[in-house]
């Protein structure tokens, strides 16, 4: 296709449906708010509309409130306060700057202080409405780096109780449900398993847009009426190939073959496979929504852990190799940034390498506890954490050898010969306390010595996929605008498909970003703006 062709012809997305008519209706319902989509941005955005005294109603495909994981990011939440976490958006700044800086400030920094400014009262507000539900706050571990460039505080809040006490996996979902009946107690409505099709807009199709027409489960055209706003919040596209291919090409690419594209499920929760089609996005193009300014949407993407620090953030801190048995980085980084590495890589693929004693690098490992251990989940003591390998080698996992020469010699695509030789130096800048090669810190220098010896590798087969995010073109007050940057009156979105929040990648820096800004402060301030209460 010649450039002239990609911007003439059109993409399957692009072409607008013939409208449904207006005799095909069944029923039209009015409400001040209507919000089409009922995860976790798409509920708190009702409920804060609800609260703060709007008429609301919620339409959304799925037959229940969606969440998937339950990891919060929030910035000084009183929460924070009474675990004795000293966190507030100043000392916020250095982080958020790494964030911005990793994604080259390609990106809405005024988004951002909205959620830096108010994530601290939208927890409160947040944490009051759970404990409604019997949902009680815990805060994900501090991030330490040992480089000392990417540490974040403990500030991702998660939901939990005595039956889900691992809130940051099974939190989300509760969460929604949590905000699903509070709008209800509120005088909302929900409408569930109506999946929403067409925007309504004015004025042949210039003016405002005042409706959006859905069809239940039995068949039904239902015209929903918005007089304030139709606050789109539909999640993300990844489960439509081309809006992948078009707008996502590096990660449609890497997952091309991995996601199932056929199978839609509304109700899609803790899953890695893609979760929907981009129904919102695509309403809004057809309306003469732009695109957001960002060429391609940030894919969050990264490698399930298959090495032995399984706590969540880090990638292996020891001894990386490629297929020629050599080393190719600082190891300090994290499980988003080491697919970026390994893709550089031949055949793109690493191997890791440790010993018994590794397991004592920390006392303790945090395998599902929280900041105090607050939520009962016992840390795992070091002396556990060969069993737990053991348990890979067993599945097939990981290798295990009592010498380095029997170790490497299970794995035939990498230089033995090499990686033999790389792991004497590396012993060697253990010893020393100086990386000669990569200038690894000095703490993370753990050498490679006592037997029995493990080892682990990383494949494409290891990339996981969990969402993309960004979409149709918001300005900071979450308006969905035209190509001119003019906002189309009446129309709004939040959630993962926000326009231009992120940047090209979600570094999980600071855990929970999307569930805490996009899906969390963000349509919360929007709520409360939408009812007029500020
Ligand atoms: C496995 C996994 C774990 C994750 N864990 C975290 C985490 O811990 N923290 C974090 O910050 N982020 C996490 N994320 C990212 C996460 O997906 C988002 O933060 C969050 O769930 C997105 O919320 P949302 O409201 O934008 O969309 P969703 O929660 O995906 O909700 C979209 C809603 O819109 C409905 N819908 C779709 N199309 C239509 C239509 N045409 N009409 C009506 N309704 C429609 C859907 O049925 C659904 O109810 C995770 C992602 C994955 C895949």
């Amino acid at each position: 296709m010649t450039l002239d062709k990609f911007e003439t012809e059109k993409w399957s997305f692009e072409i607008p449906p013939e409208p449904i008519a207006d005799s095909d209706i069944a029923e039209t319902i009015e409400s001040e708010v209507v919000v089409v989509g009922g995860g976790m941005s798409g509920m708190c955005c009702g409920c804060s509309a609800s609260m703060a005294g709007a008429d609301v109603v919620v339409v959304t495909a799925s037959s229940k409130p969606i969440g998937r994981g339950g990891s919060n990011n929030a910035i000084g939440s009183k929460y924070q306060k009474e675990m004795g976490v000293d966190y507030d958006p100043q000392k916020a700044q250095e982080i958020v700057k790494v964030e911005q800086l990793i994604n080259s400030f390609n990106l809405d920094t005024k988004k951002w202080a909205t959620w830096v400014n108010r994530s601290a009262e939208f927890m409160d507000w947040q944490i009051d409405i759970m404990a409604e539900v019997g949902l009680k706050p815990c805060l994900e571990n501090a991030y330490v780096d040992p480089d000392g460039i990417t540490s974040c505080p403990p500030s991702a809040h998660n939901f939990w109780n005595e039956e889900t006490p691992n809130g940051a996996l099974e939190g989300a979902p509760q969460q929604a449900a949590g905000y699903a009946s509070k709008i209800e107690s509120t005088g909302g409505t929900i409408y569930y398993s109506t999946k929403a099709l067409q925007l309504v807009r004015d004025d042949d199709g210039k003016g405002r847009v005042s409706a959006v027409i859905a069809q239940d489960k039995d068949g039904k055209y239902i015209k929903y009426v918005g007089t304030k706003a139709i606050v789109l919040a539909t999640g993300d596209f990844s489960k439509d190939r081309d809006m992948m291919a078009r707008y996502s090409p590096e990660a449609y690419e890497i997952f091309k073959d991995k996601i199932t594209w056929d199978n839609i499920d509304y109700d899609a929760g803790l899953v890695y496979d893609g979760l929907y089609p981009g129904d919102g996005h695509k309403m809004a193009l057809w309306v003469g929504a732009a695109w957001q300014k960002n060429t391609t949407c940030f894919c969050n993407m990264h490698i399930w852990p298959t090495w032995p620090n399984p706590e969540g953030l880090d990638s292996f801190f020891g001894i990386n190799m490629d297929i020629y048995g050599e080393r190719f980085m600082n190891e300090d980084s994290n499980i988003a940034h080491i697919l970026n590495v390994v893709r550089h890589r031949p055949q793109e693929k690493i191997f890791y390498v440790w010993d018994a004693d590794y397991a004592n690098i920390r006392d303790e490992w945090n395998l599902g506890s929280c900041y105090k251990n607050v939520n009962g989940i016992p840390s795992t003591p070091a002396s556990a954490m060969p069993e737990m390998w053991d348990g890979n080698v067993e599945q097939g996992t990981m290798i295990k050898a009592d010498t380095i020469e029997d170790l490497l010699a299970q794995w035939d695509d990498i230089d033995q010969e090499t990686a033999k030789k790389t792991i004497e130096n590396w012993n060697r800048y253990c010893e020393q306390g100086y990386d000669e090669e990569f200038q690894d810190v000095e703490s993370i220098l753990v050498p490679v010595k006592t037997p029995p010896f493990y080892g682990a590798k990383t494949t494409p087969t290891d990339y996981t996929f969990l969402t993309v995010l960004g979409g149709p073109r918001t300005n900071s007050k979450l308006q969905i605008c035209d190509e001119n940057d003019e906002p189309i009156e009446g129309l709004y979105c939040v959630g993962s498909m926000i326009g231009d929040f992120y940047g090209s990648i979600y570094s999980f820096y600071v855990p929970g970003l999307n569930l805490g800004s996009v899906c969390g402060a963000l349509p919360y301030v929007l709520g409360r703006q939408l009812a007029g209460v500020e």
